[in-house]
């Protein structure tokens, strides 16, 4: 099944710094960038959206400033990752401009992805972005990022990327093909072409890290596909040392699938219905009980009463004849529920502005119960 990848509607592609840094010069290797940035256009042109995490700013930066080889400090790779993040995002968006592709530049910090309110401020960026055909080029804003709060890896972070967009399928793609049984070489070693579950047996297969450059090696691969599948996300480990990665990988060559068992929006309503718990309730009327009974999303226009204490992103329940029957992630704080409550769209906007949502709750961020 290796159309996995052309069939998904929005792909996450992580480049690690190995194939995008040339270690001797310490300069991108731009002939395969532009190969790569080919296969890109191509699944834009097929209709998928693209969102790319890419390694290398490190890798750039240490030669510029003339860096030692070896291990850095924290505060060395911190300095270097400010140089070269000019330098690799500029690479991007040069190539990606020669397929009329706009780049955009996003640096994200740990908590970025895990806290609720900037949570769902990337997301509406990224969303923004994707709606406007431009290609985000994602990276950890390295600098001053301390390191029990940063992810040190753009396996784990790009993961995380593919399971807060809904992604369909992350690639990694990185120096080595796929996930084998022991070291590669290794006597008794085997090629793991699909899985479709990280058990134990799994993650002792990952060993240690193994490329000089990146942080990454195949446990934050393992970890990142753990991310991933229950994000009902598809993962592949590819490498990316040929020419035209994307399209190796879409044409059949060797690389290890984690087959997700679960859509991303199954695993996403799973994940509100179930994981979280609701901190506030919102009571409704027939009418929109009926209206999320067809899939549509919550307008203030249906609610009747705010209760408890809430913000933004928050998980409550929807409530209606004194039954609790949907829960959903709100999207406004507590009190702003409660002065648009009963409001039609339009006047929702005149008081709260026109970048805010229309919906309460947006059908995909609701489940019924
Ligand atoms: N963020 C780091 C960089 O751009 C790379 C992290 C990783 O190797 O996964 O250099």
């Amino acid at each position: 099944m290796t159309n996995r990848l052309s069939k998904a509607k929005r792909v996450v592609v992580k480049v690690g710094s190995a194939l995008l840094v040339d270690p001797e010069t310490g300069t991108i290797k731009a002939g395969w960038l532009a190969s790569l940035v080919a296969d890109i256009a191509d699944l834009k042109a097929q209709g998928a959206d693209v969102i790319l995490v890419s390694s290398g700013a490190i890798a750039l930066g240490r030669h510029s400033l003339g860096l030692p080889n070896g291990k850095l400090k924290l505060e060395q790779k911190q300095a270097a990752a400010a140089v070269g993040q000019i330098a690799l995002a500029q690479a991007w968006a040069e190539a990606l401009r020669t397929r009329k592709i706009v780049a955009a530049q996003i640096l994200v910090t740990l908590a970025d992805t895990e806290e609720r309110r900037r949570y769902l401020n990337a997301r509406a960026t990224l969303s923004t972005l994707l709606a406007q055909g431009a290609v985000p080029v994602i990276n950890e804003n390295d600098t001053v990022a301390t390191s029990e709060i940063r992810y040190g890896d753009n396996d784990r972070l790009g993961a995380r990327v593919a399971s807060m967009m809904s992604a369909e399928a992350l690639v990694l793609l990185s120096d080595i093909d796929g996930l084998y049984s022991a070291p590669p070489g290794q006597n008794g070693a085997t090629f793991i072409a699909e899985l479709r579950e990280i058990t134990p047996d799994v993650e002792a297969m990952a060993g240690k890290p193994i490329s000089g450059m990146g942080s990454g090696g195949m446990v934050t691969k393992i970890e990142a596909a753990k991310i991933a599948l229950s994000a009902g996300c598809h993962m592949v480990i590819a490498s990316g040392h040929a020419m035209h990665p994307l399209k190796r990988i879409s044409d059949g060559e060797r690389c290890t699938w984690f087959v997700a068992q679960a859509s991303a929006l199954q695993s996403r309503k799973r994940w509100i219905a179930g994981t979280l718990q609701p901190v506030g309730k919102l009571i409704v009327d027939d009418g929109a009980k009926a209206a999320l009974g067809k899939g549509k999303s919550l307008l203030p226009a249906g609610v009747k009463f705010v209760e408890g204490e809430f913000h933004r992103g928050d998980t409550v329940s929807i409530v209606a004849g004194g039954a609790e029957f949907a829960r959903g992630l709100v999207a406004y704080d507590a009190a702003e529920a409660r002065a648009i409550t009963g409001m039609k769209s339009a006047d929702v906007q005149k008081l709260m502005g026109e970048d805010r949502e229309d919906e309460l709750i947006h059908r995909d961020d609701l489940v019924m119960l």
